[in-house]
């Protein structure tokens, strides 16, 4: 089973989509969190999101992994452990700009599909349903409003040490879902037969709930078909 779940910055993906994970007992895959890491390395080395070349031997050069289940899960870049380096503020306000060469999402497509080729999976990111799994047997894009997910983004900060301010996390995340949904390749956007979740006021609970009662469901539904 592929669940994929699409949306932007703040809509409450990553925290739902991994306890769904847990709950239904199959892997999670944080797409973003591998964009992050080729964006660190890119960081780490001084190379520009403009030089395509040095992108793409960057990128099949590096090796991307995940140990782990949540909320042990790790990611490992080159044997390297950076679940916490991709969480930085500067790896956040440049991953937009990096993970949009094409060099850049074929080749982590690529990897993305082949760990659900034989797994059962709940991905998140923003092309889930479009571009890496529009077959998926589940799709749900989640929104919120930009004031809640600014407010969401400052805990998050503030678990890391950082303080921002409401007003500057909403221009941030305002860029980021301009260039996330403009952008050429893959853009963020609904796909066909995805049902919109709007999170805002809801409880993490209640989205949890929400998209393991629509899988059971499906489950069910699979094996009466089976029987
Ligand atoms: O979900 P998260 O905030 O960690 O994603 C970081 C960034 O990676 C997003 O702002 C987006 O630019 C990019 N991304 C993407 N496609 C995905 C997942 C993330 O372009 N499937």
């Amino acid at each position: 089973m592929i669940i994929a779940i699409d949306g932007p910055a703040g809509s409450g993906k990553s925290s739902t989509a991994r306890a769904v994970a847990a709950r239904l007992g199959i892997t999670y895959l944080d797409t973003g969190a591998m964009y992050r890491a080729i964006t660190l390395k890119c960081l780490r080395l001084g190379i520009s999101s403009q030089d395509t070349e040095a992108l793409a031997k960057l990128t099949s050069q590096t090796v991307i992994s995940f140990t782990g289940v949540p909320p042990e899960s790790r990611i490992w870049m080159d044997g390297e452990d950076v679940s916490t380096q991709i969480r930085s503020d500067e790896v956040t306000r440049n991953v937009s700009d990096y993970c949009a060469p094409s060099v850049v999402r074929e080749a982590l497509v690529k990897q993305q599909r082949e760990i659900g080729k034989n797994n059962s999976v709940v991905c998140e990111g923003r092309d889930i349903a479009t571009v890496v799994f529009p077959d998926a047997d589940l799709k749900i894009y989640m929104v919120a409003s930009v004031e809640e997910r600014a407010r969401r983004r400052q805990k998050d900060f503030e678990n890391l040490g950082v303080h921002k301010s409401i007003e500057e996390l909403k221009e941030e995340i305002s860029l980021r879902d301009h260039k996330d949904s403009t952008r050429k390749n893959s853009p963020l956007q609904k796909a066909a037969g995805a049902e919109e979740l709007d999170t805002t006021g809801m409880t993490l609970e209640s989205q949890i709930e929400y998209i393991v009662n629509k899988a059971t469901a499906l489950i069910q539904a699979k094996s009466a078909v089976a029987k």
